[in-house]
């Protein structure tokens, strides 16, 4: 209901620049200059499962006690040796070990493609690992089960902004249930999905699936209800929450350098564009002993509120889902409040009445859709809807002509304002609000950072040879023992390598996580003793102050 929070429609879209567009499935959904878009720009890519299965494994290297919320994972086909390799060491050293291993595709969604191996050599391999790249995943074979059943859960994240980062997470999410009784993996219950796979999209078919007609009841509850549940049982719930909230910070920290790579692409700095935020669907499984597992992230989580029932043989109908409305609403209109552009103007200033747009462009059909819609089947169906929000603004410097008959001049605190009506929040700020536990982590998104600073050419995400040598220049990292031949040698290498594992043909270049992998190999040959954090904390201490000096040197120069 966009009216308790003084919000028009505009269905057809709007000629004047909109405050808020909402897309419904990527960044790119219409061009953009001005306001705030739901999507980030290349969110989609960045949480793919082979891109974010790199993402955790780089933070992993960096962090292996802090990164461990997620499965040990290998990108197929490139790694399948490494994951042979991997498992015999561990079997050899560990003949009790008994794994079980879990085969995603890239890019999948619903659980299609997935099957579930007992041994390396099950890998399905005859065409379609070499046309469809996936990741093979240690199977979490001991979850923690209600009823018997499974579970995993979707919590919903609003990531407001990557610069500065501004996290929120909503309090309640929902629990997707399997609904066959779960059994640890045999060679025999391998293929029974109902058991092992906790989508709805699947579960849905299966003669057990129950309709919720209350939160805590049926195939799919309320998050809040397990929480309750456990909580009777005497489970520490206010460690669980803390370890989730972890377990999110944790890993937008892991993405936020791939996003400000396409960021400063799609938005370059000192160009007009707009700003971004966006709602991403977590997936968790919670272990036996509530350990909880990131199993993905969903750049387009379903916002569904109804599903599709059989109400006699072959006869389908939508009916509403109280589970589903009851989560989802509250996510989409905190989100909105926390993204209200006069937010940001009533906090300096005084009250006065005005009318102030905040517009919206939403894809009415998409935003039901899967991560997997291609952007161009969604196109023709872009429909735009805008909304006209009116509300009170405090008196600034800029007084509005079109005061409002007998609008008082109190604080806004004082005046019931639109919001007044609206429940409390559902979404909680955890990040900056935890920054201080968790900013050590962020040494990816500094090395990030020097890679836009040498990018040279705005639009662009990879850095050319000549970017790289003047990198290496300005930073002073080369010397006798490490000549510019050896740098364009290092940069050859690890270039042709990150290329030929074909991600990204669009352009060529080094793209991050090849430059990643070059800073850490130079933090290494330089910084030999000490772990492997600490050589690239160093390194990116001595570039930094080094880049400083340069920089500071320019600007003498100038002045000169
Ligand atoms: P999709 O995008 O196709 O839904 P997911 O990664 O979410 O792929 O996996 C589908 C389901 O498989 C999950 O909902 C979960 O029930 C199960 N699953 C995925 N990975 C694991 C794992 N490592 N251990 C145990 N179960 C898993």
């Amino acid at each position: 209901n966009l009216s308790a929070l003084s919000l028009l429609q505009f269905p057809f879209g709007r000629r004047l620049p909109c405050d808020i567009y909402w897309h419904g499935v990527s960044f790119h959904d219409s061009n953009i200059f001005s306001g705030q878009v739901n999507k980030f720009p290349g969110m989609t890519e960045t949480v793919r499962k082979i891109t974010l299965s790199r993402a955790m494994r780089t933070m992993r290297d960096l962090f292996p006690l802090e990164y461990n919320f997620y499965p040990r994972s290998w990108i197929l086909p490139e790694e399948l040796p490494l994951f042979v390799a991997e498992v015999r060491t561990m079997k050899d050293s560990n003949p009790s070990w008994k794994p079980t291993f879990i085969v995603k595709p890239d890019g999948g969604c619903q659980g299609d493609g997935i099957y579930l191996i007992k041994d390396p050599s099950d890998i399905r391999l005859t065409g379609s690992i070499q046309s469809r790249p996936a990741v093979v995943q240690e199977y979490i074979c001991k979850p923690l089960l209600v009823d018997k059943l499974k579970f995993d859960i979707r919590l919903y994240v609003l990531l407001k902004s990557l610069e500065p980062l501004e996290i929120y997470i909503a309090k309640d999410g929902l629990s997707r249930f399997c609904t066959e009784p779960y059994q640890e993996p045999t060679l025999k219950n391998l293929h029974q999905v109902f058991m092992h796979l906790t989508n709805y999209s699947l579960n849905i078919h299966s003669g057990n699936f129950i309709h919720s007609a209350s939160a805590n009841t049926g195939s799919k509850r309320t998050f809040s209800s397990i929480l309750c549940r456990l909580s009777s049982r005497g489970a520490d719930v206010k460690k669980l929450w803390s370890d989730i909230i972890s377990l999110v910070i944790k890993t937008i920290i892991a993405l936020t350098p791939e996003l400000k790579v396409y960021y400063q692409s799609d938005i370059p700095a000192g160009k007009p564009g707009p700003t971004c935020f966006q709602i991403l669907g977590f997936d968790i499984l919670l272990m036996k002993d509530l350990k909880p597992v990131l199993l993905e992230v969903n750049a387009n989580p379903s916002m569904r509120i109804e599903h599709e029932q059989e109400l006699s043989p072959g006869v389908f109908e939508n009916v509403p889902s109280p589970v589903d409305e009851k989560v989802k609403v509250a996510v989409i209109r905190d989100t909105l409040r926390l993204m209200d552009p006069q937010k940001k103007k009533r906090k300096d200033t005084q009250l006065i009445y005005d009318y102030s747009y905040l517009s919206l462009h939403h894809c009415k059909k998409c935003c039901y859709s899967q991560s997997s819609m291609k952007d161009k089947q969604h196109k023709h169906h872009s429909l735009k809807l805008s909304l006209k929000l009116k509300f009170y603004l405090k008196r600034g410097l800029c007084q509005s002509p079109e005061r409002a008959p007998g609008a008082s001049e109190e604080p806004l605190d004082a005046v019931p304002g639109p919001e007044a009506a609206l429940p409390s929040l559902c979404l909680k700020q955890v990040f900056p609000k935890y920054a201080r536990h968790f900013s050590y982590l962020r040494l990816v998104d500094r090395v990030a950072a020097l890679f836009i600073r040498f990018l040279g050419v705005k639009g662009t995400t990879k850095l050319g040879p000549t970017g790289f040598r003047t990198f290496i220049r300005n930073c002073k990292l080369s010397n006798s023992n490490f000549s510019m031949a050896a740098v364009d040698i290092l940069y050859i290498d690890i270039t042709r390598r990150w290329n030929s594992m074909g991600i990204d043909h669009k352009e060529s270049g080094m793209c991050l996580q090849a430059f990643v992998e070059a800073f850490f190999c130079l933090a290494q040959k330089k910084y030999k003793a000490l772990p492997l954090h600490k050589q690239v904390l160093s390194l990116l201490e001595l570039c930094e102050c080094r880049l400083a000096a340069v920089h500071g040197k320019r600007l003498v120069w100038g002045c000169g």
